[in-house]
């Protein structure tokens, strides 16, 4: 499929920044410039937040069951796009296609949930303790205009899990996607429009994401922010957004532990966590990163986790085999080498990878360091790219206690077959989501997101409607 210029979109209509300005769109296998997209002004941030304002007013008047009717037509065309969605998405992301594909029809499974779980939004009758003839009554409604700011390692799947929350409670939405990667998510928003969506009930927008953000979250129209990216930039948001009393779901960024105790099943823990650490060529929030293995095992899982690494193939993520394609941007180049070359200074071995492959486009070695000591660059900072560092442990109570030493509380990652060790981990290891004996298997229906700097809200489950909704409290008395 040819690659797109992407345009925004505002009250229905694709349309060029008011001011004709755009950005250059790189394949990240090639280096080569692929399309632009529109970069947004200030006209068209006001465009489009009249629009929100007014789509809002519509989709929130609308019955649960006609919301649902669209959100399901819009499932139904992601599917059916998946093929084509995913060589979009491949093109300017990088990842090899069949997790492309699998991202948009994923989509559509989050979609179809929320849409469903939309029917659900009740009230309650409260009997009141002080007259049997007032009528007490607890109604939810959808916050208002939402402003969505979503990253680029999972273009379309960061922007879904916010926009099916919010679009199933009655809110509107602005989503400034990454400029990077834009294509893939107009996609989800065409999916919507094909589908039926009024005018205004989404915006897309993309330009310099500092200016948008600071005009979108203090604007009197918007009434909820919500971000994915890195800690640092999420707390500047939380920050302001804080200064204008705007409610927030943070999902930022997390350095998930991997602890493999003595008793661990040492095939299933490199099958589960390799696979986890190298999808997306690691550029996930939940990727394993700090592998703590009992020192009875760890030569064993060293040794096991690099003959898994060199068996993947790096490449084009459109050609044939691919398991691993580059990196999304330069920027993770840099960033692997310093960590690399900081982890060697530091004492640690390159057991596999370390380096940069070819000149052309962001290619990186799948990298494991072992031996690596705690004061390392990559034991502190989230890596975000393909590169896991192992260290060994003695107690379990060591391994939980270095598991929550960094202010990070994301994901975790355990192996061990003793059900004593699986519930004190549990219990005692401080993430928002941990996977015992598997590789990380989030779903619409189960809690997605981090506590400590890792963020705060949840973009699944219940617990994600009920971000996008206010609990009012009105009681009649019957005179
Ligand atoms: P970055 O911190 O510059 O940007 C992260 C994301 O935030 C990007 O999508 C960017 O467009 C957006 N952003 C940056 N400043 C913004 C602002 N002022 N207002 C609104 N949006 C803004 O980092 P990067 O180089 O793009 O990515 C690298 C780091 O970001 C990684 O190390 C990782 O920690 C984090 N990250 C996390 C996720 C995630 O899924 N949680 C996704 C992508 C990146």
């Amino acid at each position: 499929m040819t690659y797109p210029n992407t345009q925004l979109f505002i009250n229905g209509q694709w349309q060029d920044a008011a001011d004709g300005k755009s950005l250059a769109v790189f394949n990240p296998a090639t280096g080569q410039e692929i399309g632009r997209v529109a970069h947004a002004g200030i006209a068209d941030l006001d465009a489009a937040l009249a629009a929100a304002q007014k789509g809002f007013e519509t989709w929130r008047d609308l019955p649960a069951i006609e919301r649902n009717k669209i959100m399901r037509r819009a499932a139904a065309l992601m599917r059916e796009r998946a093929g084509a969605i995913g060589a979009l998405l491949t093109q300017e992301q990088g990842k090899p296609l069949v997790e492309a594909k699998g991202e948009a029809m994923a989509a559509a499974d989050i979609i179809e949930w929320f849409a469903d779980e939309g029917l659900r939004v009740y009230g309650r009758i409260v009997p009141s303790r002080f007259n049997l003839a007032t009528r007490q009554m607890v109604l939810k409604d959808p916050v208002g205009p939402v402003a969505a700011f979503t990253p680029w390692n999972f273009p379309i799947n960061q922007v879904v899990r916010k926009m099916a929350a919010a679009l199933a409670t009655g809110c509107s939405m602005i989503v400034k996607a990454a400029e990077e990667t834009p294509a893939s998510p107009a996609e989800l928003i065409r999916a919507f429009a094909d589908a039926g969506i009024p005018p205004g009930v989404l915006g897309l927008v993309y330009g310099n994401p500092a200016d948008i953000s600071n005009y979108l979250i203090p604007h009197p129209v918007i009434r909820k922010i919500t971000f994915t990216g890195s800690t640092p930039v999420g707390k500047q948001l939380a920050a302001l957004a804080g200064k204008h009393m705007k409610r927030v779901t943070m999902e930022l960024g997390g350095h998930a532990p991997v602890i493999v105790a003595e008793d661990a099943d040492v095939a299933l823990a490199v099958k589960a966590a390799g696979g986890a650490k190298f999808r997306n060529a690691g550029q996930v929030c939940i990727s394993p990163t700090r592998f703590l293995v009992h020192e009875s095992i760890q030569n064993d899982f060293a040794a096991a986790l690099v003959k898994y690494t060199q068996s993947l193939k790096v490449g084009d993520g459109a050609a044939e085999g691919t398991t691993m394609g580059p990196l999304a941007n330069p920027r993770r180049i840099t960033a692997m080498a310093e960590f690399t070359q900081d982890a060697v200074q530091h004492g640690a071995t390159v057991a596999t990878g370390g380096a940069r492959i070819g000149d052309v486009g962001n290619f990186w070695q799948p990298t494991i360091l072992t031996g690596v000591p705690l004061s390392a660059k990559v034991f502190n900072d989230e890596p975000f790219g393909p590169m896991a560092a192992i260290r060994p442990f003695n107690t379990l109570d060591e391994a939980i206690a270095e598991a929550n030493r960094l202010p990070f509380g994301l994901a975790g990652y355990a192996f061990t077959k003793s059900l004593k060790n699986a519930d004190l981990l549990a219990r005692r290891v401080e993430v928002g989501m941990l996977w015992v004996n598997m590789p990380a298997l989030p779903s619409a229906e189960m809690p997605f997101g981090g506590i400590k700097d890792s963020g705060y809200g949840s973009e699944g489950g219940p617990e994600a409607m009920d971000a996008y909704l206010n609990a009012r409290s009105v009681a009649i008395m019957n005179v």
